[in-house]
């Protein structure tokens, strides 16, 4: 948390260089629309970073990619119309390649937003020959590309690869369901980043080649990063269909019977523990339960008790999701602990307590090859002595799937808002700050 902190600061002062840098050249020759740009870019953007909760980040990066992809989209129509007919070969490819991919990614961040905010159906809309439509399209575009290399003076093509650029971002979309989302706004923000190293050849601006370079690398990096952790391969999650909306209880299924307890119940098991894994999930993030949970952590550890957090990397919505809001409770960053070093400690753990996380806990996705989330990796929770789950209902998380965790005999259902259920068992403990 830390180092992500100064690497944003680090960004910030990067950036205030590079605009304070551009108004210095002397080839500006009036700066009010640069004003007018700056004021209204303020008077949008400081709000909505404000005002925008946590759990809507993502729609939020869709959205400022968006005005990015836009953005370069923009300088390279603006540089073609400018020079034309004396653009040639090499610029010409770079000119096209940042436009192609700028304008699709401006129209497809605003559908992944769209989706994200539920302002657009999350559903994936899927028919017979999606893909080949989409490939026909694109087919369509690179050939106007081409000609355009070849024949720059073609202009009266120019703005139909413009459309097709802008439609191919709109079709892209469409076939993938609201859950994969996060992974393709990551995807989108290298392209928006490669878009804009394009516009770094067409300028001859290095800076901005490197910039690009950088954004359109780590944004493919963490769409491979989080595909992997979803065990996902990259294709399946552009052309799998998958998130489509599925319901885990059939209509007539016989509702098996669970373990419930009390905050009184659960503050008494919790007491009696030496070793206890906190498991956070997306349930935390919507509760905003993270401040109880460090009162948890204080009471708990108060009593010498040994509590760490088990991180898994897709948990939330959002790479870094529980990290940020644990930071943000204060909670000790050594307490924190990855998947994959923490796994091996559960079967000499007292109790796994699972706050508002389910399909990262979902044994299926070891033993139940028929399970869509099967061969994901999970946190094994269930080989704990006890596991206490705190979710409101028994329904299912992201991926709409039952998960057979809440039917073992270990397990205890602790039914409730996190925040809540997690003041209860404080108040239990004798901590918190009333
Ligand atoms: P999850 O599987 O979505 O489950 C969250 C659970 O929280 C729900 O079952 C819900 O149950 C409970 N919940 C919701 N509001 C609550 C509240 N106020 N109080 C208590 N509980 C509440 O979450 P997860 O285990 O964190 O898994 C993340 C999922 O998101 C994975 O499937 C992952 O693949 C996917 N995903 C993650 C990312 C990422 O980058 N992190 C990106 C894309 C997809 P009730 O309704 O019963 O309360």
């Amino acid at each position: 948390m830390a180092t992500a902190r100064r690497g944003v600061f680090a960004g910030e002062v990067g950036m205030l260089l590079a605009i304070v840098g551009t108004l210095l050249v002397r080839d500006i020759v009036n700066y009010q629309w640069i004003l007018v740009a700056f004021f209204l870019g303020t008077a949008i953007g400081v709000p909505l970073a404000y005002k925008m909760p946590i759990t809507a980040v993502p729609q939020q990066t869709a959205l400022s990619h968006a005005c990015g992809a836009l953005a370069a989209a923009l300088v390279g129509t603006a540089e073609y119309y400018r020079d034309t007919p004396n653009l040639h070969g090499f610029t010409m490819v770079a000119l096209i390649i940042e436009m192609l991919l700028g304008y699709l990614t401006f129209t497809g961040s605003l559908m992944a937003a769209g989706k994200l905010q539920e302002i657009l159906p999350q559903r994936p809309l899927t028919y017979k020959g999606q893909n080949l439509v989409n490939f026909a399209l694109l087919a369509g575009a690179v050939a106007i590309a081409v000609t355009l290399v070849r024949n720059p003076g073609a202009q009266s093509l120019f703005p139909f690869m413009i459309l097709i650029a802008l439609a191919f971002g709109v079709l892209l979309i469409i076939p993938i369901g609201g859950a994969d989302m996060p992974t393709v706004i990551s995807l989108l923000n290298g392209y928006a980043g490669l878009s804009a190293a394009a516009m770094g050849f067409v300028l001859g601006s290095k800076l901005l080649i490197i910039a690009g370079a950088l954004d359109g690398s780590s944004g493919l990096i963490l769409s491979i990063i989080m595909s992997k952790a979803m065990n996902r391969s990259f294709t399946n999650v552009l052309f799998g269909a998958f998130g489509q909306v599925q319901t885990s209880h059939a209509a007539g299924e016989e509702a098996k019977p669970v373990r419930s307890a009390t905050p009184e119940e659960a503050a008494a098991i919790l007491s009696a523990a030496n070793r206890v894994i906190v498991v956070p999930g997306y349930g935390m993030a919507v509760a905003q339960a993270q401040h109880k949970v460090r009162e948890l952590y204080d009471a708990l550890s108060k009593r010498g008790i040994d509590v760490r957090f088990a991180i898994h990397p897709v948990a939330g919505r959002m790479p870094g999701h529980m990290n940020v809001l644990l930071a943000e409770a204060n909670i000790p960053y050594d307490r924190l602990i990855e998947m994959d070093e923490i796994n091996g400690d559960f079967p000499q753990t007292d109790v796994a307590l699972v706050i508002g996380a389910n399909d990262v806990t979902n044994p299926a996705a070891r033993s139940d090859a028929s399970s869509p989330i099967y061969g994901m990796p999970i946190l094994d929770v269930d080989k704990s002595h006890t596991v206490m789950v705190i979710k409101r209902s028994m329904n299912p998380g992201f991926a709409g799937i039952d998960n057979p965790l809440y039917y073992l005999d270990n397990t205890l259902m602790l039914f409730g808002d996190a925040k809540a259920f997690v003041g209860g068992i404080v108040r239990e403990l004798g901590g918190g700050h009333g």
